[in-house]
């Protein structure tokens, strides 16, 4: 087999959002895996709709998830004058010819058909003309279509594909301002890239067969074809950004890992046995556009959810401090790294929840739950915090390490002859003012006594207004 060669091909009118990026992460792992290239191409064409930042999101999606593709991208608006060799060629050898049928006539003709509920087509009218063509018309130029027979080919996907000719036209492949069209440039540019293996939505399905006329026109070789079904909203739906079709860096704004990221969109269409957590390196083991399925997938928030928690469970001290900036955490010192961290990861999805959770302990306590003091404020848990600074005042050395903190605790506890559990209301509603946030004794060994007292002498003061 000839070397795999794979390309991603998006058009930066929009953000790229997370249905391109899984199919550049198909393209991406099929290259990869197989010791070929990944190309990337930017299909900037339509200069009036194209987005300069949007060409930026791309590289910087990429980049986020640490996606590289091979060699310099590909700019098509870059490469105008090698499309003009190409139709000028097809002009040359009578595979493509000038068509004068003006824009109004067209469209009458069009209208006029679709009022008699009749699919249109040009009628190929000047396919074969001789003589002197009308006088200031700009002519397009269209292909010589196949006029009978069938275009097959073997989607990877979606088996055997064929198509009547005579269900297409002679369609324009340069306009009358010379631009050329959509599917010329991408049969010129996947051929000349030496692309072998073209993975893409299912939206492009019905393009191929007219790209297949242009391979078979200009002598390229077809390369094989895999059209991805869409990803679904859980109601079978298209996906909308409510649901998650949002842009991929507005992922990392919401706190999710490339890494959990990618794990979900590999198993959008596609599986491997059971299997649901997919390292990088068991993605490029296991993955075959083959097995893509030809059903259309569902995006699960919930499961990606779980995954980025996964991974976020997985990252060690260092490596969240490189990450927590971007969300606006300022960085603990080491100890309370160590005591915090685990803690935090255990209660938190994303990285936003991370920031969250670790800004509530961190930031002396603005505002009181109202509803956990009315529970709180009582005889009982007053005396039990005011005597628990007392105990703390006296026991400074012992709470240092968690450990320490836990079994001063459970001593103190003993000592008021109460259980354990009875203390962690009004600690928790002294400490942070909510319910929720990370557990007591950790908060505490990383608050350490002063600011713990601090809080406590907050609340008591709190509970003790009016009211
Ligand atoms: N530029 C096209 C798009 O963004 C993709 C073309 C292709 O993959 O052939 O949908």
């Amino acid at each position: 087999m000839s070397k795999i060669v794979t390309r991603f091909a998006p058009s930066p009118t929009g953000y790229l959002h997370i249905g391109g990026l899984r199919t550049a992460l198909f393209n991406y792992l099929y290259a990869r895996a197989n010791g070929g290239k990944f190309l990337l191409r930017i299909e900037d064409t339509d200069l009036a709709r194209n987005s300069t930042d949007a060409k930026e999101a791309i590289l910087q999606a990429f980049a986020w998830v640490g996606m590289d593709y091979d060699g310099e991208v590909v700019y098509q608006s870059q490469r105008f004058p090698l499309y003009q060799q190409y139709i000028e060629r097809l002009l040359k050898e009578g595979k493509a010819y000038y068509c004068y049928m003006q824009k109004e006539e067209l469209e009458k003709n069009r209208k006029e058909a679709e009022a008699k509920g009749q699919i249109w087509k040009y009628d190929n009218r000047y396919r074969d003309f001789v003589g002197t063509p009308p006088k200031d018309v700009k002519p397009v130029v269209r292909i010589k279509a196949p006029s009978e027979g069938e275009i097959c080919f073997l989607d990877g996907v979606k088996g055997e594909i064929r198509v009547a000719a005579k269900e297409l036209d002679d369609f324009i492949i340069a306009r009358s301002d010379g631009t050329p069209t959509y599917n010329f440039v991408v049969t010129i540019d996947d051929a000349l890239m030496g692309v072998t293996d073209v993975i893409r939505g299912d939206d492009h399905l019905s393009n191929t067969p007219k790209q297949i006329i242009l391979y078979q026109a200009l002598g390229f070789v077809i390369p094989r074809f895999y059209h991805v079904p869409m990803i679904l909203n859980p109601e079978g739906q298209k996906l909308s950004k409510r649901d998650g079709a949002m842009s991929v860096m507005e992922y990392k704004n919401l706190g999710f890992l490339p890494q959990a990221l990618l794990n979900f969109l590999v198993r959008l269409g596609w599986s491997h046995n059971d299997q649901e957590i997919f390292s990088m390196q068991e993605m490029l083991d296991f993955f075959n556009p083959n097995s893509l399925n030809s059903a259309p997938s569902s995006y699960n928030k919930e499961k990606l959810l779980w995954l980025n928690g996964h991974y976020l469970h997985q990252l060690n001290c260092e490596q969240l401090n490189a990450l927590l900036p971007f969300y606006g955490a300022e960085i603990p010192n080491a100890h309370i790294q160590e005591i915090l961290y685990p803690e935090i990861k255990e209660r938190s999805k994303t990285l936003l929840e991370f920031v969250e959770i670790l800004k509530t302990c961190l930031a002396p306590v603005k505002t009181y739950d109202e509803k956990m003091r009315q529970k709180v404020k009582n005889d009982e848990n007053i005396h039990l915090l005011k005597e628990f600074t007392i105990y703390l005042n006296s026991q400074k050395k012992s709470f240092e390490s968690l450990q320490d903190v836990e079994s001063e605790i459970a001593t103190f506890a003993d000592f008021q002859g109460i259980k354990t559990k009875n203390l962690f209301m009004p600690l928790r509603f002294a400490l942070l003012g909510s319910p929720g946030g990370v557990g007591i004794a950790p908060l505490i060994a990383a608050l350490g006594i002063e600011n713990t007292q601090e809080r406590i002498n907050q609340a008591l003061k709190n509970l003790l207004e009016e009211s």
